[in-house]
């Protein structure tokens, strides 16, 4: 079978499926995946370096985060409008340190679902659907399920 109307590599025998000559003949070099990786990788390190960087509920940890380097800079939004030191204070309530760095889980928190919702966040992990408050609240059923 020709590896050009071969549509499915699984049902072409080995003999006549060769992706690498495949890709020879489109211009796709065998290791491409790995070469795009470098390539992005490349141009990550030429626009970012690593830096200090704050975490919501857990604080500054040292080179945990990137910025743009100074050639950068006038594309720097904390820079261009004046946003280095802002911060934003956590709910004195809200547990969301501990429950990121996994020394408690949501459900610990008395704010869990009453005082905390996903319509009415009190904290990071309840903003957003991958957040692990969020996640709690979302299948909280089957967390009363497994108790039972
Ligand atoms: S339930 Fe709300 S208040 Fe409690 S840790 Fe999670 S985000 Fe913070």
């Amino acid at each position: 079978m020709n590896p050009w109307t071969c549509s499915n590599p699984s049902s072409c025998s080995s003999s006549n499926w060769n992706p690498v000559a495949l890709n020879s003949k489109i211009n796709i070099p065998a290791s491409s995946p790995f070469t795009a990786t470098r390539g992005a990788r490349r141009i990550v390190d030429e626009v970012y370096e690593v830096c200090n960087r704050k975490w919501r509920g857990i604080g500054e940890l040292p080179l945990s985060g990137l910025r743009l380097r100074s050639q950068y800079s006038g594309f720097d939004a904390e820079k261009v409008f004046g946003l280095e030191s802002s911060g934003v204070e956590e709910d004195s309530e809200c547990i969301s340190a501990q429950v990121l760095m996994g020394q408690k889980k949501p459900t610990d928190c008395p704010a869990f679902g009453n005082r905390c919702t996903p319509e009415r966040p009190l904290g990071a992990p309840m903003v957003s659907t991958e957040g692990a408050c969020a996640a709690y609240h979302q299948y909280k059923q089957h967390l009363i399920q497994v108790a039972q």
